[in-house]
């Protein structure tokens, strides 16, 4: 049987053990909370990668995902060759009132189109407004952190390394157009510079 009044005493323990510890109540909105980078906040769309396969829209478990798009024909780049057909993304939309921000879409995306930012201020009066559509998605991807540095040892990536070899290639292209141009230019003064042959005196 408790002893009478023992309730109470504990009770009484825990609220003194509690008034010595420090508080760890945030001041938001007046202080910003400390998040870490990769918090799931909102999702960006970087447009520019979706290919529009659906597999985000395919995968997500809440179908809040809205995809829509048109086929293009792309002319044959080499004379002879085939038209190609590819996908516009038309509307890419993601209703963040359904959302349970599991990451699936994220994970499943094979083209690295979208990200995680720890954005979470987007709280809305009107419900509807919670869809947001691919301008404002595209917004976000402002708001999504840099990758970590590659260890130092690494390899390099080989989209990287594709894109350094294409920069010095062009670099190598421009370099050897301006010398030759450089040259044509001091073969030309040099022509005009040439002193004519003077006139034999016999002629005169
Ligand atoms: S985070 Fe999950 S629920 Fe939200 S859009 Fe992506 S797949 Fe759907
Ligand atoms: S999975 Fe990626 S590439 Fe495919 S539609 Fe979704 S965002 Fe676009």
């Amino acid at each position: 049987m408790p002893i009478p009044g023992s309730g109470l005493a504990k009770g009484l323990a825990v609220t003194l053990r509690t008034m010595t510890k420090r508080s760890h109540t945030a001041q938001y909105p007046d202080v910003q909370p400390e998040l870490p980078p990769r918090s799931r906040g909102v999702i960006g769309l970087f447009e520019e990668n979706c290919t529009v396969c659906m597999l985000c829209a395919r995968e997500c478990p809440d179908w809040c995902i809205y995809i829509d798009s048109h086929k293009e024909t792309v002319p044959a780049s080499t004379p002879g060759g085939r038209e190609r057909s590819r996908n516009v993304l038309d509307r890419f939309a993601i209703d963040f009132s359904l959302c349970m921000y599991c990451g699936i879409c994220i994970e499943v995306c094979p083209f690295d189109a979208l990200f995680w930012s720890p954005e979470f201020e987007y709280a809305e009066t009107d419900i509807h407004e919670l869809t947001h559509e691919r301008d404002k998605l595209r917004e976000w991807m402002w708001t999504v952190p840099a990758p970590p540095a590659l260890d130092p040892a690494a390899e390099e990536p080989k989209e990287i390394a594709a894109a350094r070899k294409a920069v010095e290639k062009a670099e190598a292209a421009a370099a050897a157009a301006a010398a030759a141009a450089a040259a044509e230019a001091a073969a030309q003064a040099a022509e005009t510079e040439e002193p004519t042959d003077p006139t034999p005196e016999g002629d005169a």
